[in-house]
């Protein structure tokens, strides 16, 4: 079956037949109603596809496992118009494996006081159609998401965007293939974990390759592949004097070219949509890959440094959920502290490898010294985040689950320039305050590697959450140290109960 270019979501409808074909009928009118309402509010990043009202239990059992079947279909939106009884959903909705959306909303977003009977009570009647909806999903245990509202609201229609980012971004994750080049940094704790469980839970399916097997394909990048990226680099970025054609370190420049063409076919040859690099096992690679990695992130790579896959997996969900949003996500870390004066920050950096996506002007192509990795100097893109607000956030496998960590921060503009130092980075003011955010993180085992967006807000972010079934303790505005604590102490408990025994 094709896949669509656009995500899909199917708009279903709840009815039954007792009330004749004629009011099925109207039903059918109005959801097409509601279903062009969503589509038209221009707020919807997935297309919303109308399907035909059900009003049987073999209709819903049709329609819900045509649903999973369909790859083009990341979830499925639920409105029960009128009166579904639901004990007609229990076959459905049980054998259903997309995110499910319960919409509660309705068609008349006024009473007509002077004007109302009984036709229009009966056609207006989702206050209780719903709730006898949401009683047979939680009787059963049905993960959703719940959003309520009239559809012309331009927060419910966001909500549900969000929403259906969040299905995309797990739909990305379910079918993901992730290359390590090299396996972990030795000795470090976080970014290890289990692969198998990843693949049950997540989707994403990691497996290492030898890096000289990347090396033999930079190898045989020819002279005119260079030639275009490095015309390509020119135009895009405020190339180094000493990189330019005749500059003396132009050589550089046609060997990051020579990685990031090879990199790509790499990638594109194997169907892989994330990756991982190890500065410690680098073969016959001349470079650390600076440039080449920060370019595909900003086509929708996942990546992360160090052989730590669950970060890039996290990059490539986040990345596919803020698609056409116009604003940024990377892969980042936790690099060094302001503790005053004025306000505490942080700042965000690595060694090369930050997205030029949440860049706030046209990044700088340099090229400079690394003290680690033991190879020739890297070229890189060097810029300032974009001010405004993000999300920071961090998988880590706790042995018997995986947990993400996040906070909501505000990216600023850095104090003053810094204009000794040769990485791109992003300086950020954590809510609640650094220390509170920095005592939670902690607390929480939350890891140094990140995925920093501003494409992406906190609720569709716990959407995804909920809908990989995964712990998200979010730290923001709200947030202290001893509340944080004790959440995730029950946390604990609740995710060690709901496991049971297997
Ligand atoms: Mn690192």
């Amino acid at each position: 079956m094709p896949v669509a270019a656009k995500p899909q979501v199917w708009f279903l409808t709840g009815s039954q037949h007792l009330y004749g074909p004629e009011t099925l009928a109207r039903v059918a009118e109005q959801s097409q109603r509601i279903q062009r309402m969503l589509a038209g509010s221009g707020l919807i990043s997935v297309e919303i596809v109308w399907r035909p009202v059900l009003a049987d239990g073999g209709a819903i059992r049709q329609a819900l496992h045509e649903a999973n079947g369909d790859p083009s279909c990341v979830g499925v939106i639920a409105w029960m118009h009128t009166f579904s009884p639901a004990k007609m959903w229990i076959t459905g909705l049980d054998l259903l494996r997309k995110p499910l959306l319960h919409l509660h909303t309705q068609l008349n977003e006024s009473l007509p006081w002077a004007g109302i009977d009984m036709d229009f009570m009966n056609l207006n009647q989702a206050a209780h159609g719903d709730r006898e909806f949401g009683f047979v999903q939680t009787r059963i245990g049905v993960t959703r998401k719940t959003v309520a509202g009239h559809v012309r609201d331009p927060l419910v229609a966001r909500r549900i965007d969000g929403w259906a980012r969040a299905a995309t971004g797990a739909q990305q994750l379910r079918t993901l293939r992730l290359a390590r080049f090299g396996d972990n940094m030795r000795d470090v704790a976080v970014t290890e974990g289990d692969k198998v469980e990843a693949e049950l839970r997540l989707g994403v399916s990691v497996n290492t390759y030898g890096v000289n097997d990347l090396v033999a394909l930079v190898d045989e990048v020819t002279e005119d592949e260079i030639a275009v990226l490095v015309a390509e680099y020119a135009d895009t970025y405020l190339l180094a004097t000493e990189l330019r054609r005749g500059g003396d370190r132009h050589e550089s420049l046609r060997y990051a070219a020579r990685i990031e063409s090879g990199l790509r076919r790499f990638l594109t040859e194997g169907g892989f949509g994330a990756f991982t690099t190890n500065f410690e096992d680098l073969g016959g690679l001349r470079q650390l890959p600076g440039l080449a990695v920060q370019r595909l992130m900003a086509d929708g790579y996942g990546f992360g440094g160090e052989g730590d896959w669950k970060t890039s997996a996290l990059l490539a969900a986040v990345k596919a959920m803020g698609e056409g949003t116009g604003r940024g996500t990377s892969f980042m870390e936790d690099y060094t502290y302001h503790f005053g004066p004025g306000e505490p920050k942080i700042l965000g950096a690595h060694m090369l490898e930050v997205c030029p996506s949440i860049a706030a002007r046209q990044p700088s192509c340099e090229i400079h010294p690394l003290g680690i990795g033991g190879r020739e100097d890297p070229v890189r893109l060097v810029f300032d985040a974009e001010p405004g607000a993000a999300v920071v956030i961090g998988l880590a496998d706790l042995g018997d689950r995986f947990r993400l960590t996040a906070n909501e921060v505000q990216v600023v503009p850095p104090d003053e320039p810094l204009p000794n130092l040769p990485v791109a980075r992003a300086v950020w003011r954590p809510a609640p305050s650094l220390s509170t955010s920095a005592e939670c993180w902690l607390t929480a085992g939350g890891p140094h590697h990140t995925v920093l967006t501003q494409a992406v807000g906190a609720e569709p972010l716990r959407d995804l959450a909920r809908i990989l079934d995964v712990e998200l303790a979010l730290i923001d505005e709200r947030s202290t140290t001893d509340e944080f604590t004790d959440r995730l102490r029950w946390n604990q408990a609740y995710h060690r109960l709901a496991q049971g025994l297997r």
